[in-house]
């Protein structure tokens, strides 16, 4: 059956009739594809068996952030060197790390020491962006490593 294919558009001397193939019935329905031609219809053939995408991307990688004031403690050295100590909060979290505001002059790439005031979770952070706000900073941290404690700990807190 010759005619132009509902996916590229291009004539082709031969179209198939895809309505009735299981495999494509995503395709019928949302992109209202009826005949196609033979590479299309490879194609889409191809991409229908692709598993499909996790629903949430930034979910699995541990990159959602969730607005949360925790009480922490950041212990690290300032850029002129100066050891430091400070209690502070969260502005956000999520499972790789935090956003936190501090007061201190800290620079991308330094590591600290991240603590939870009243638990017994502590961690090494690496800071990896400084935001300067006004007077006050924000820093977004992310753990050296993927921490279970840190996860249970936010899940015992109701923000999990
Ligand atoms: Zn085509």
């Amino acid at each position: 059956m010759p005619g132009f294919c509902d996916s590229c558009d291009e004539r082709s001397d031969r179209l198939f009739d895809i309505t009735r193939v299981p495999e494509f019935a995503e395709v019928v329905r949302s992109l209202n594809y009826r005949t196609v031609c033979q590479a299309c219809y490879d194609d889409l053939l191809e991409e229908s068996k692709q598993p499909a995408p996790p629903v949430d991307e930034e979910e699995r990688r541990g990159e959602k952030r969730l607005p949360v004031n925790l009480e922490v403690q950041i212990e690290g050295t300032s850029r002129e060197g100066i050891p430091f100590r400070e209690k502070t909060i969260t502005e956000d979290v999520s499972l790789n790390g935090a956003k936190i505001i501090t007061h201190q002059d800290i620079e991308a790439g330094s590591v600290l020491k991240f603590t939870v005031v009243d638990s017994d979770f502590e961690t090494s952070a690496i800071v990896e962006v400084v935001w300067k706000l006004g007077v006050g900073k924000t820093a977004g941290l992310k753990f050296v490593e993927q921490n279970t404690n840190w996860k249970h700990l936010l899940q015992r807190q109701g923000i999990l």
